[in-house]
């Protein structure tokens, strides 16, 4: 037997430490928060949204900001679990395999992507959860990560309210960051020298696309030319 491999035995037996997802002992404990089985679930949804690329389409559309949309798959099963862990109980580890999973589901939204901008949080909201989770899968993506929006308004979580204040509660919630030089791009800038031409935003969960339209539409305002969105999860029951 390995070090490595009695060493997770010795860590199981003696601690029991619960999957963050489906609170299973961990066999191997070295290897993460997640056991593998859980990862396995999350994996085949990443797969199957690779295949069925663009169907999340359907709920942007008409007037909407968001140019294409993508997700590993609802939220729901071992995907929620995992993204609940991560974002309530701290688990920032879950985040580069999880992003991981975002680049292999959103492969073909994340062609052509000249930067992805996380979905911000409000300050305080930030500072009281320590980090924002939208940062860290941001980064997972192998696209450079520019935070180019802030978040004016401590809103209420989307998932809380119904339906239809939903669209209300974002309305000018987001804006440009301060920084001019947070939206300078170097080779991928436009003439101007602002803007770059294809955004991907990126957030843990969308409900109804609120938040991404509020956001795309700051961002097309300030001359980006495509707004994509990619999220670890969407809401099945606010498809529309
Ligand atoms: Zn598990």
């Amino acid at each position: 037997m390995t070090w490595r491999a009695l060493t997770n035995r010795l860590l199981s037996s003696l601690f029991e430490p619960p999957c963050a997802a489906c609170k299973t002992v961990l066999s191997h404990p070295l290897d993460g928060a997640v056991c593998e089985t859980c990862w396995a679930a999350a994996s085949a949804m990443a797969t199957a949204a690779r295949l069925t690329s663009g169907a999340y389409n359907e709920r942007f559309g008409d007037e909407r900001a968001v140019d294409w949309a993508a997700a590993i798959g609802e939220y729901e099963g071992s995907l929620r679990e995992i993204i609940h862990a991560l974002k309530y109980e701290g688990r920032r580890s879950i985040a580069p395999p999880l992003g991981a999973l975002m680049r292999s589901a959103g492969a073909d939204l994340l062609r052509g992507a000249d930067v992805v901008v996380p979905v911000p949080l409000h300050p305080r909201r930030e500072r009281s959860r320590g980090f924002n989770q939208a940062d860290d899968l941001a980064r997972a993506l192998g696209v450079p990560v520019r935070p180019l929006l802030r978040r004016n308004r401590y809103t209420t979580s989307q998932i809380e309210l119904p339906k239809d204040e939903r669209h209300r509660n974002v309305h000018d919630a987001f804006a440009l960051a301060d920084k001019p030089s947070a939206f300078a791009l170097g080779a991928s800038a436009d003439k101007k020298g602002l803007s770059p031409h294809v955004v991907v935003l990126v957030d843990d969960v969308s409900t109804t696309g609120a938040t991404l339209d509020a956001c795309a539409s700051v961002l097309k305002a300030a001359g980006a030319k495509e707004v994509r969105a990619l999220t670890a999860a969407r809401v099945a029951s606010a498809r529309r």
